[in-house]
């Protein structure tokens, strides 16, 4: 993509914006939008040479649609948890995790609206999650991230508990929901900055940093205790790993806990929900926040990032 396409894009949402009298929703509402369609049929329009109008309106469309639908993201919950369960959920989501709330709803908007990646946005267990057709950030981004309850994809993300992706996003946002205020110090920014320093000396390499192990096994023992027959996975009885079934080990694997299985000369470590050992030696794996990642919200998480890389 080029800087051109989203500068005319920009110059035309400032121009269009006042043109959207008589839509019954409201004022602020409406700009986005608007903004939103009109940005979607520009990207229609230039996405091939043939069919500009026909790419331009369904595009426009589904951006408007998929503006709506990252909006009332903030409105849903887990249908797998309580009413109490449901009512902190949505509580939370405006105190407890507040900046990653709103972190994932601008950034969400941005990846639909600005940079007009976002294909499809779909509600699964609480969360929102919102397919790119490539990367993060024009590609340059990492495959996924999860912001609040966002979590913002390339096209492998899709919201089903067997899709490797979003098994492991799920996780932050799981990390989000017990950690608050304390997300981005405690779990983002030393995820984001997993493979600098001397890390290899603590973990192999991003999918091992803590922040990553602890998404996994909350993710796990989510998931396990969720859905009847998660744990009736593929590992055992498949090498084919696209058509993994329950957890996916290879893509998002345990370090050191577990039993040893050899796949495609590969090894992996399989944990088994049912043995209770293994549930255990999880509890190896978790993270919690520290009172100063409360303290210095943020900040916090480039000391962390050196205590885990060194
Ligand atoms: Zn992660």
């Amino acid at each position: 993509m080029n800087t051109n396409r989203f500068v005319v894009l920009l110059a035309f949402c400032l121009i269009l914006k006042p043109a959207n009298a008589g839509v019954a929703v409201p004022e602020k509402e409406r700009f986005f939008i608007v903004d939103s369609w009109v940005s979607g049929f520009f990207y229609g329009f230039f996405s091939s040479k043939e069919c500009r109008f026909g790419n331009a309106w369904h595009r426009a469309n589904r951006t408007a649609a998929n503006d709506v639908k990252i909006w009332g993201g903030l409105f849903i919950s887990d249908p797998n948890r309580k009413f109490g369960g449901r009512l902190w959920e949505h509580v939370s989501r405006f105190t407890w995790e507040f900046p990653q709330t709103v972190t994932g709803l601008v950034y969400a908007h941005a990846e639909n609206t600005f940079f007009g990646n976002a294909d499809t946005v779909r509600y699964k267990y609480g969360a929102v999650s919102i397919t790119g057709r490539r990367g993060l950030f024009f590609g340059l981004g990492g495959p996924a991230v999860t912001l609040g309850n966002y979590i913002i994809g390339d096209d492998n993300l899709s919201a089903k508990a067997d899709n490797p992706f979003f098994q492991h996003e799920y996780g932050h946002y799981l990390q989000s929901r017990r950690m608050g205020l304390a997300y981005f110090g405690r779990i983002a920014i030393p995820s984001l900055r997993s493979e600098h320093g001397d890390y290899k000396e603590n973990y192999q390499s991003h999918d091992y940093h803590p922040a990553e192990q602890d998404a996994n096994r909350r993710a796990f023992l989510y998931f396990n205790s969720r859905l009847t027959g998660f744990q009736n996975d593929t590992l055992y009885s498949s090498n084919v790993f696209s058509e993994n079934k329950g957890w996916d080990f290879r893509r998002n694997p345990f370090s050191g806990i577990g039993a040893e299985i050899i796949l495609r000369n590969r090894t992996v470590r399989y944990v088994d929900y049912t043995n209770p050992e293994h549930l255990a030696s999880l509890e190896k794996l978790r993270v919690k926040a520290q009172w100063y990642d409360y303290l210095f919200i943020g900040i916090s998480g480039f000391y962390n990032s050196y205590r885990y890389n060194h």
